[in-house]
């Protein structure tokens, strides 16, 4: 792999999410060598995939490359590569480049879809988790939209213009919220030759309510927010298949959509090697201490979705979302360097800022410890916290002024197929 030999301590991150990230920073030019390992050469904002998936936003300003991020960290190395498989007791991982012996080893490798078993739903439904998939459905909307513009029955142009999506937590009411802005704003403008009441935008969730991770104030808000913007939602509703035309629920809920998007959960991504008991059942997350050491091992360490840390508090782990993946990324650069001078680590704590989720082009809800609001003011709140957030000072100011201009002109400007989708 062609990493310089040092006397200094190789410390490997598998991973450049929020995790991977955030301990690279606080591990920089510390006298300690850092490979960063990632199958993609950038970083990916994972909340705002949405919007690349509706013609929001451009892939580009929610990536950003891993090397420009460490680019001023003298120790530090990063390899364009997939870890395959770990070999604790060689102190040693196999990649998709060559082989590479760490002194600590970091996992960060966060989570994938899950399907849940169903192999029909898996090769004909569309997940969210990358940019290029959502880059694919912002190309397969777009795709329907032009032939349900030339379909000749009514049945077929109303299967392409069925969006259906899966699962009702953040992604799913994002997701829904956005496409419905594209039913109510470009579809009129750009494609008067279709009624807009033949488009419909259906969401399937199998709890009792949308947003069950967050507050009941959140969820009926919510709620009311979606349906505003014409989005049917179906409680208590799961998809026992679809065979890339036709959606079954438990419900007995037939419809024909062309489009299933697949929200509906995600398992870790775990990688080979390790004792099968690190990791926990159902979850695929490895079991770590307080300290994010994984059972059984003394150098090789979890952090963010991957890691699985019980508590008083969160007895099942964190949620995985970005904030715990920053804070334990964080941690641990203290602790390793701690660790490595032979002082004493210090426990994780998770410090929860709150959740928030936006509905459409002016409305958000926020869960706070001790307050909870939704409307206008949430919207702004959203905003300004996922603006602040994203990785580079290019990608802030671009996507600024893609939510001005799209606000202003009620217009999604990224509505091209450059890369055409197919089934
Ligand atoms: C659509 C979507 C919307 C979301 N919205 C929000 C939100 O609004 N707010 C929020 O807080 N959270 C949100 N989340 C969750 C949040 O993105 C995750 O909790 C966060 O990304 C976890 O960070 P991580 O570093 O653990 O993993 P990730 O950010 O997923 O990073 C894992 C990295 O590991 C790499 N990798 C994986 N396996 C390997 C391997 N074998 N070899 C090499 N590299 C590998 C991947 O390429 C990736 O870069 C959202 C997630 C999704 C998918």
């Amino acid at each position: 792999m062609n990493i310089p030999k040092s006397n200094l301590p190789r410390v490997v991150i598998i991973g450049g999410g929020f995790a991977g990230v955030s301990l690279s920073k606080k591990l920089a030019n510390k006298n300690i060598q850092i490979v960063l390992i990632d199958k993609h050469n950038y970083h990916t904002f994972q909340p705002l995939l949405y919007q690349v998936s509706s013609s929001g936003l451009e892939p580009d300003s929610i990536a950003y490359p891993l090397r420009k991020i460490i680019k001023k960290h003298k120790t530090s190395f990063f390899r364009l590569a997939e870890v395959e498989t770990i070999v604790p007791k060689q102190n040693k991982i196999v990649t998709t480049i060559g082989d590479l012996n760490y002194d600590y080893l970091v996992i960060a490798t966060g989570t994938k879809t899950n399907f849940f078993g169903n192999k029909t739903i898996e090769s004909n439904s569309m997940p969210m988790k990358t940019v290029s998939q959502a880059l694919d459905i912002r190309s397969l909307i777009l795709q329907n939209f032009e032939k349900a513009a030339i379909a000749s029955t009514k049945e077929e142009r109303e299967a392409y213009l069925n969006f259906v999506i899966v699962g009702a937590g953040p992604t799913g009411v994002e997701l829904a919220g956005a496409i419905a802005e594209l039913k109510n704003h470009i579809l009129p403008r750009d494609y008067h030759d279709l009624d807009t009441k033949d488009m419909r935008i259906h969401l399937l969730e199998g709890a009792d309510r949308v947003l069950p991770p967050m507050s009941f104030h959140a969820s009926k808000k919510a709620q009311q927010f979606l349906k505003a913007l014409g989005v049917e939602v179906h409680c208590n509703t799961f998809v026992k298949d679809y065979d890339g035309i036709s959606v079954t629920t438990n419900s007995g809920l037939i419809m024909q959509s062309e489009t299933l998007i697949w929200a509906a959960g995600v398992t870790g991504a775990p990688i080979k090697g390790l004792n099968a008991n690190t990791l926990m059942e159902n979850a695929n997350r490895y079991r770590v201490n307080h300290f994010n050491q994984v059972e059984g091992y003394d150098n090789i360490f979890a952090i963010g979705d991957i890691a699985l840390m019980e508590t008083k508090s969160y007895s099942k782990g964190h949620p995985q979302v970005a904030q715990p993946a920053i804070q334990q990324g964080i941690l641990l650069g203290k602790n390793l360097i701690k660790l490595i001078n032979k002082k004493a680590m210090v426990p994780f704590e998770y410090k929860d800022k709150g959740s928030m989720a936006t509905i459409g082009r002016n409305k958000a809800v926020v869960d706070l410890k001790h307050y909870k609001f939704g409307g206008f003011f949430a919207w702004f709140i959203w905003m300004f916290i996922h603006l602040m957030s994203l990785v580079g000072f290019r990608n802030r100011i671009v996507v600024l002024f893609n939510w001005t201009y799209n606000y202003i002109n009620f217009d999604k400007a990224a509505r091209l197929i450059i890369r055409p989708f197919k089934k």
